[in-house]
């Protein structure tokens, strides 16, 4: 079967799945680009991080904390006696 324009209807869906595919990768291409972003940091400025506690909040008991001296969402050496605003209280 042809159309009026003679492309055959083989060729219009060959040409629509290929359409399909370039949409399926660029998506890819997208996910696998934004995810070294998410993966990225956040300054400890952005934070207002301190290498002292706010009162009973500490990095040391804060979620996010990595031990010895990291953090899972803020760059650079962490405290274990530091804060920032993004702190979250490690559940029991
Ligand atoms: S208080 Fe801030 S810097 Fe400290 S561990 Fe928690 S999120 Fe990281």
């Amino acid at each position: 079967m042809t159309t009026p324009q003679g492309i055959s209807r083989r060729r219009v869906l060959t040409i629509a799945a290929g359409v399909a595919g370039v949409s399926v990768t660029g998506a890819a291409t997208v996910i696998g680009t934004s995810t070294p972003a998410q993966a990225a940091k956040v300054p400890q400025k952005i934070v207002k991080y301190q290498d002292t506690p706010k009162g009973e909040q500490r990095c040391d008991n804060c979620e996010l904390f990595e031990a010895p001296s990291s953090c899972k969402n803020v760059d650079g050496t962490i405290a274990a006696q530091g804060w920032c605003t993004v702190y979250r209280k490690k559940q029991a």
